[in-house]
Order: C-alpha cells, then structure tokens, then sequence
C-alpha cells in the first residue's frame, strides 16, 4: 500500500534512499556536511495531495552504509523530473530535487563563498557561528557521539565567519531563494557563547531582516536570554537530545559532564515563559533510547508550550556512531504522530512562521498526515489556520530591518 507523504519521509529517514550512479543530480544541491553532519543527505521535497500541508521538505540518506540497501531508488532526471521507486511494493512517488542556489557561488566582500558560510536546510539558512564547539578540544573528546561538526567546519565550511560576511550571505539567502529564517548554532562555546552571537542576531535585526532562532549549549545565567530577546531574536531551541540521564550522560559526555541535563530543560522553561508559545524547541533524537522515553520528553517539551523537534538517528558517516543501526520504522511513526498529538492537546501552534521548513527533521506540522481525523484534530487545525492568518502582519513587520538601539527591541509582550 502506497504510504502518505509523512509516512514516505519517515521510512526514507530509517532506510535511507539509493541513488544509482547513472541518475544525474546535476544542478542539485550538495550535499552539505555541515554542522552536526544531519544534513549529509540529499534534499528532496515530497509534495502531499494534501489540504494539511502543501509540501514535505526532507535531507535523505543516501551516504550512510545502510541507504545502500534501501528499498528505495532514485529515478529521473533534472530535465524529466524525479520519482522515487519503492522495489518492495512496486510503489512510485513523485519528488522533487531543489536548484542549488546561484548565491551559493557569490563570494562575500571577503572572498568566502557563501555556501560556506550558510547552507539552506529545507527552506532556512542554517548558519554555524565560529568557533568549533568546544566539546571537540577535550582530550579524550567530550562530542556527542553522532556528532560530526569537529570534523566539518573548518573543511566543509568556513572556520571564521564574520558578521560582515554572514550579513552578505543572509541578505543573499533571502533576496534569492526567499529565505524567511537564519538558525545560527554553535554548539559549546563555554559561558560566553551566547554573548557572542549577540552582533550577528544584531546585524541581522538591524540591516537584513529576517526571523533569528539561536541554538547553542545553555548557559547559566539566564539574563543572556534576556538580551538575545531584546535584541530580537523569534526563536530558541535547546537541544536536550536524549530524555534519559544514563542514555544522555552515554550519547553527550560532554552535556552531561560540563552542564548537566537539567539545565536544558531550565533553559527551555525559561525562555518558553519569555517569548509566545510555539517560539521555543525542545531538540531530541529517536531511535536510540527506548521509545517510551523519547514520549515522555515529547509530553515534557509540549508541557510549557515548547515544541519538540525530533531528528530520526542518523549513524552518519564518521561520527562515533557510524555503524549503529538505523531506527525501525513503525517506532518512529509512533514518535511523530506522538509530537502532533502533543502539540494539539497543549495548543502548541505549529507552523505559524511564514516559509519554515526543516529538512532535518519531521517537522511537527508534517505528522499532522499521521493523525486520525477526529473532532479534536479538525478543530486544532482551524485554530492554526486562523492563528497564521493573525500573526501574518506580525511576522511581517519582524521581517522588516529596523536600526535600532537594544534599549527598544521588542520584548515578548509586543509578540503574538
Ligand atoms: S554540542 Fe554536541 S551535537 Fe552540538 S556541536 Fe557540540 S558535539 Fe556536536
């Protein structure tokens, strides 16, 4: 039986997709090893037939060892379009594969390509602001184990990143592919990183505008947060990664060992209570701690209005953890119809931001393709409907540059 859009995006994210050597993916984007290395798969977008969600944008695996027994197969061509096969039902489903951008060969003023200094991910520019985390300078190491970013910045992608240059390459990213959305991560940059992300979310604010999300590793004293906010940041996230302590200590030493589990979940309660509902991410990863647990942390996140974003574990090529096995399917639809369950019961309102699509992840909005249509869900998503038309004028004006001086940034109070 032929699987709906999410369904598909789920099982390619567990069996990975072939792509045999005579498919031309001439003109697509690169692959991108950039950042914790979950964008090291092919960018595909799947459309649905479907009045809940126009289309599903997914990175597939198509590096690791076990896409290269997917039932899965790439066909097509640029010119003739792209469908994917499934040989074990004789299934066809019809994708398609994203342009590479031309801004991705501009240089900056500082004769850096742009593509190394942000990928899109879906429909957002992810950026890594410099330095590496600093989980990867421990002797023995303290990265997550899935992780690859201490393998990739630097090579991959730029190693310093200025703001002038991240100024250039947003600016780029939203006149040419109409980006809504920069995302800079960072990973562990000890108690100064989130004073450091202070200028670009400035600049940006000030001179590109755009929505800003920011994730790096907590930090204690929460009055960071509160400066990022004044200075106009729309979105944090937290990645929590693990719900389990002896499963977290396990997979991330160094969280566990420099700042503690609890301190996410602080963190995230926190800004949660600082900025609208639906404006904070709880991060987690399936497929590694047994399933129960990634549902409870799912409850825990939706609980203060946060939303979970749930990567599917990808074992990718050169982390730790490159031969675990890949997740099981039926685990992981269970997980994902769990997250917009969730989100319905705690009236978290999901994909209200104009043009956001996360390709790492199942975004919560896509399992909408996964609930049973009851009453409750029908009204759930009337209510996001006309919550997105309300906050449309809003988004707007936070797209707009505004110079201005942090004293009169917004706070969340001026927010939906
Ligand atoms: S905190 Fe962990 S996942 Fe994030 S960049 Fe550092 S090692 Fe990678």
């Amino acid at each position: 039986m032929a699987l709906n859009a999410c369904e598909l995006e789920i099982d390619l994210f567990c069996r990975g997709l072939r792509v045999p050597s005579d498919v031309s993916l001439e003109g697509a984007r690169g692959i991108s090893r950039t950042r914790a290395g979950l964008g090291s798969g092919l960018e595909i977008v799947i459309p649905t037939r479907s009045w809940l969600k126009h289309d599903i944008w997914m990175n597939a695996p198509v590096t690791e060892d076990f896409a290269q027994g997917s039932p899965y197969v790439l066909q097509g061509s640029p010119g003739a379009g792209y469908s994917i096969y499934d040989r074990r039902g004789a299934q066809r489903y019809r994708v398609e594969v994203p342009r590479e951008p031309p801004w991705y060969q501009r240089l900056t003023s500082r004769d850096v390509p742009m593509s190394r200094i942000g990928v899109l991910q879906g429909t957002y520019l992810g950026i890594y602001v410099n330095p590496v985390c600093a989980f990867w300078n421990y002797r023995p190491a303290l990265n997550c184990r899935f992780c690859t970013t201490g393998k990739n910045v630097g090579g991959h992608e730029a190693a310093v990143k200025t703001v002038d240059d991240v100024v250039e390459t947003c600016r780029a990213a939203k006149e040419g592919s109409g980006v809504t959305f920069v995302h800079f991560n960072g990973g562990f940059q000890g108690s100064r990183g989130l004073r450091e992300a202070e200028p670009y979310v400035k600049a940006i604010k000030e001179n590109v505008g755009l929505l800003v999300g920011v994730q790096l590793t907590p930090e204690r004293d929460f009055r960071a947060y509160d400066r990022l906010i004044d200075l106009g940041v729309d979105h944090f996230s937290f990645c929590l990664e693990l719900f389990d302590p002896e499963w977290f200590a396990r997979i991330c030493p160094g969280k566990a060992q420099t700042l503690g589990q609890s301190l996410f979940l602080e963190a995230m309660d926190y800004c949660a209570s600082r900025l609208p509902r639906g404006a904070v991410s709880g991060e987690i990863i399936a497929g590694l701690e047994p399933v129960e647990n990634t549902l409870a942390a799912i409850e825990r996140i939706t609980s203060v209005g946060a939303f979970p974003t749930v990567c599917v574990f990808r074992p990718t090529v050169g982390s730790d953890m490159e031969h675990w096995p890949p997740p099981d399917y039926d685990d992981m639809r269970r997980v994902m119809a769990a997250v917009y369950d969730a989100c319905r019961r705690h009236r978290v309102p999901i994909g209200l931001a104009p043009n956001i699509d996360v390709s790492l992840v199942v975004n919560p909005d896509d399992a909408a393709l996964l609930a049973p249509r009851t009453p409750g869900m029908l009204a759930y998503e009337l209510w996001r409907r006309a919550l997105r038309v309300v906050a449309r004028p809003v988004f707007a004006k936070r797209m707009r540059a505004t110079p201005r001086s942090p004293r009169s940034g917004p706070t969340s109070a001026t927010r939906i």
